[in-house]
This record gives structure tokens, sequence and C-alpha cells, in this order.
């Protein structure tokens, strides 16, 4: 082995952090036998896939069937597109934490902004989070601006998202907590409207601030930041290797199973 492919080996071993990919397909497909037709190309389309964290999000009613796929948790977790702050009682069509881990979810999409402008409040999406942690579940919690300006007041609903979602959370939840920054203007767009890898750099620099300052350096830097927002296969690599980004979350090109497996596959070197 040479030093150089010694010193890529260790780098990746020891400092590089997994990427993180994880699929929201939303309100699609329509029946449970295009669901699991979809989770299984998706499955072929990453097989020979290392080191990348595959996630996917169906629709919940979706999780009994694909929980029960050979193989299913291999190679890609479970995840939920919401998940509500109780376990019961009466909260009519609400989806329970602990139902979807019994389900295999490992994973909960939180304040998906699709959700947010059905009025969930900030406070809402916290006691989502927090029960979402308290399940063991992973929680992705989502935060991004609806619109920019010169002003930059889009930071400003940025750290307000951060600080009043993060309420109470604790030190030690925060290793099972993902950011998913998704600027509200650029979803489900095409690849040309998604965000500059220099702005995005910018922003996960913010994030990553406003964590430092609530959480302290070190447990702050180990919480993993992903982008989500009109991500395809030819503007993955750009915004991984420009954006300091720990990995995505994509909506649209997730319906496309080979569309999604590039996507995985992109290195960010
Ligand atoms: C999303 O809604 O989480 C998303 C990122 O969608 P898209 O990839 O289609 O922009």
């Amino acid at each position: 082995m040479s030093h150089w492919v010694l010193l890529r080996f260790l780098w990746y071993t020891f400092f590089m952090r997994k990427k993180i990919c994880i699929a929201n397909w939303k309100l699609n497909p329509e029946t449970p036998k295009e669901a699991l037709a979809l989770f299984k190309a998706t499955q072929s389309a990453i097989a020979k896939v290392k080191e990348v964290e595959v996630v996917v999000c169906p629709p919940a009613l979706f999780l009994a069937d694909i929980s029960r796929v050979r193989g299913v948790s291999r190679k890609i977790a479970l995840g939920t597109q919401d998940a509500f702050f109780e376990n019961g009682g009466a909260y009519t069509g609400e989806l329970s934490p602990r139902t979807a881990h019994a389900y295999k979810a490992q994973y909960a999409i939180v304040g998906h902004s699709e959700r947010r402008s059905l009025g969930e409040s900030n406070a809402v999406v916290g006691k989502k989070v927090r029960a979402v942690l308290k399940e063991g579940l992973i929680a992705v919690l989502c935060v991004g601006e609806t619109e920019r300006n010169d002003e930059g007041a889009f930071y400003t609903q940025i750290r307000e998202e951060l600080e009043e979602v993060l309420l109470g959370i604790t030190k030690k939840e925060l290793s099972r907590l993902i950011i998913a920054y998704e600027p509200v203007w650029a979803i489900g767009k095409s690849a040309e409207n998604a965000m500059h890898t220099r702005d995005l750099h910018e922003m996960v620099l913010f994030i990553r601030k406003v964590c430092i300052e609530k959480f302290g350096k070190k447990p702050a830097e180990e919480i993993a930041i992903l982008y989500g927002g009109s991500v395809k296969k030819e503007n993955a690599h750009n915004l991984l290797v420009g954006g300091g980004i720990d990995g995505f979350l994509i909506g649209s090109a997730s319906l496309d199973a080979q569309e999604f497996g590039e996507i995985v596959k992109t290195k960010g070197e």
C-alpha cells in the first residue's frame, strides 16, 4: 500500500464522518405494490455502496410492508416523515414515535417545511423532537428560511428555529440529532435552482455556530448537517464538496431509484 493510499484510508477511517443520504418520498407512490417496487429498486441501486448511511422515509402506511423486505435494515434504515409528540391518546390521525419504532423506523423527520406550512410552530416541532429522541429514534430536524433578501433576515429565522426547537435537548441527546437545512425556496425545483455552494457553506457555518453557543464546541461539532432542496445527480458533487455538509435530504430525486443511487454514490472529494 503506498503512503498516499494509507493516508487516505486513515483519514476516511478516523476523521471523515459517514455521509448520510435520506430519501423523503413524501406522499408517493400511491400503492403498497409500487412502494415495495421502489424500495427494492433503491436497494439494488445502492447495493455496492459502502460508508454511506442511507435512510428511506416512505409514507408511514407502507412501513409495515417495507419492514418485512429481506435485508431491509442491512443497508437501508427506515424513517418516518413526521412523528407526533405523544405515543397514545385522543390525537386523531397522528403517528406515534413508538409505533414507528415498532415498524423498524430508526429515524424521524421533524419540522419539514411542508408540515410547518400547515401551521406547525417551533414549539410543536420542539415537542416532537424531544418525543422522538425519548423513544430512541434519530431526529432529523428541518430548518430553512422561506425567502432570502440582501438584509440577511433569514439568519434570524434560522437562529430562532434552532433556539426554540432545541430548548430542553440535552447534550447527550445530541448524538441522535441531525439538522437538515432546507431553504424552502429551493425545494422541489430543478438542479439550477438549488442553493449556491458558497451560500450553503456560510449557512452551515452559521448553524454550527448557533449550536456551539448552545451546547459547547465538542457536542455541537458532532451534529451532522445535511442539505435539502433540489438535490439531483448533476449538482450533488458540488454541493457536497463546497457546502461543508454531511449529506443530503432528498425529495423528488429519491423517487427515481437510479438517480437516488447516483446521489448516494457521489464522492465528497
Ligand atoms: C424535501 O422536500 O425535503 C426536498 C428536499 O425536496 P426536493 O429534493 O424535491 O427539493
